[in-house]
């Protein structure tokens, strides 16, 4: 695998791969923040099973943190994930530089509305205009015929989705389930900050989760009714919700009453961490 650490550089090996090739090349891009962990290789894997060449984006965006001790705090271990993505199959890392993806003078923004502005929107003011920015610029830095993102951050799909029908990007969007511990916590490379006692009511979040799809499995219709299951296994972790949303999985428009598919979403402080995360359920 080779490490690139700018756009001229992450260019030219694209296209000499293409160049080389005998039949059209299908580039997957899997963007990333790194510290990985099965969830990010389970990505970095589904792009080596439908691509020909596989580049992993390794930046840790700062424009998408609203928290500035969250971005100074956040696990950066670049050698290690280099031989993890590696071993998944990666063909390309692109690592740059903050001032190669933002060089002086840079001035420009992508805002998503609607779908952008709700839940992790609201909770976290910018963070989607930074998410949209940097997608945007890696997928015309790379243009990769297909992008994988992981469906623990269901919000980010549906922005993403909305912004690359909204400006015409020529790419696919594969949508990848998400990767549990044993015990149900989604992965995060967020997780390394929680002390035991923490890891362990930090579960409490998939068992709401999953209580909530039980629910609604046996003709539970009311979007109140599920929140209130997930607070209350919430409660006995002694943790409460920043918010848990029953919403449309593609506008994230509020659903009161059931009669679909339907995302139950969630972000919960635990210790010093906020944990999201998210489950599809149907009647
Ligand atoms: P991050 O490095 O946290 O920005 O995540 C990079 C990509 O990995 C995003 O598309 C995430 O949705 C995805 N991802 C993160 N955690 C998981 C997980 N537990 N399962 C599946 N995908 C994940």
């Amino acid at each position: 695998m080779q490490i690139v650490r700018d756009v001229a550089g992450v260019r030219a090996a694209i296209a000499e791969a293409r160049a080389a090739a005998a039949a059209p090349l299908r580039v997957g891009l899997v963007p990333t923040m790194g510290a990985f962990h099965e969830g990010h290789l389970s990505l970095i894997r589904a792009a080596r099973t439908s691509c020909d060449l596989v580049v992993v984006w390794l930046f840790v965006n700062p424009t998408q943190f609203n928290d500035a001790a969250d971005l100074t705090g956040y696990p950066r271990d670049e050698a290690r994930d280099a031989e993890l993505a590696t071993a998944a199959g990666a063909d390309l890392l692109f690592a740059p530089e903050v001032a190669e993806v933002y060089p002086d003078g840079y001035a420009t923004t992508i805002t998503v509305s609607g779908v952008a502005d709700v839940l992790e929107g609201s909770h976290r003011p910018g963070h989607f205009a930074g998410v949209a920015t940097v997608v945007a610029k890696m997928l015309n830095m790379v243009q990769p015929d297909v992008a994988f993102f992981g469906a623990k951050d269901a919000q980010q799909v549906a922005v993403v989705r909305r912004m690359i029908t909204d400006l015409n990007l020529p790419v696919a969007l594969e949508v990848c389930p998400t990767v549990r511990e044993p015990d149900g916590l989604a992965m995060s490379s967020r997780n390394v900050h929680l002390n035991p006692d923490d890891r362990r009511r930090a579960t409490a979040l998939s068992r709401g989760l999953f209580s909530a799809q039980a629910a609604a499995e046996q003709g539970e219709r009311s979007a109140d009714v599920l929140r209130t299951i997930i607070t209350a296994e919430l409660a006995a972790a002694d943790l409460s919700a920043e918010y848990i949303a029953v919403v449309d999985p593609s506008t994230f428009a509020p659903i009161d009453e059931l009669d679909g598919p339907a995302l139950v979403a969630l972000a919960v402080p635990v210790g010093p961490v906020r944990l999201i995360d998210n489950l599809e359920v149907a009647l």
